[in-house]
């Protein structure tokens, strides 16, 4: 609930002008109404989740796996990558482009799951259920994915 906290408290244009739903507690699911009902919504996804840091495997962090520690130009932590910098991109986006008083043509959810790590059947799952129930099918849904790397062109590239 603190994080919520952080999101409420960092994007308050999201959280005044977007519907905002809680589903199984912590999953949060945002409907922004687009001016034309006729067009199908998108959805946008990422999970509010980390997996844990095993006991076995504490002693080889040089850093607090939580503490979000910034250090030589980087965010060092648990969760950074995965999947937080999805859904602080996402955040950030909507929140300039209501600064903007932006409207979009068709609706757009954000979806935003608590559970994704173990299973994602009580956050995303639920949420899932939920906008089926209330007839939603999207034009588009965009979830996390693996990662474009020039590191990984050239390994794909030499095989
Ligand atoms: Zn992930």
């Amino acid at each position: 609930m603190g994080f919520h906290r952080f999101l409420e408290a960092t994007y308050p244009l999201v959280h005044r002008n977007l519907r905002r739903e809680q589903v199984s507690k912590y999953s949060l699911l945002f409907s922004w109404a687009g001016k034309n009902p006729a067009l199908k919504p998108v959805i946008l996804m990422a999970h509010l989740d980390v997996v844990p840091v095993e006991a076995a495997s504490q002693s080889l962090w040089k850093v607090d796996p939580f503490g979000g520690v910034v250090k030589d130009g980087y965010i060092w932590g648990r969760g950074a990558v995965d999947n937080k910098a999805n859904l602080i991109a996402i955040l950030e986006s909507v929140e300039k482009l209501l600064r903007e008083k932006y409207r979009p043509n068709r609706s757009v959810y954000l979806v935003f799951g608590h559970d994704e790590e173990a299973s994602g059947s009580n956050g995303a799952g639920k949420v899932a259920e939920l906008l089926q129930a209330r007839k939603v099918q999207a034009e588009m849904v965009l979830d996390e994915g693996g990662f474009v790397t020039r590191e990984k062109y050239r390994v794909c590239a030499s095989r």
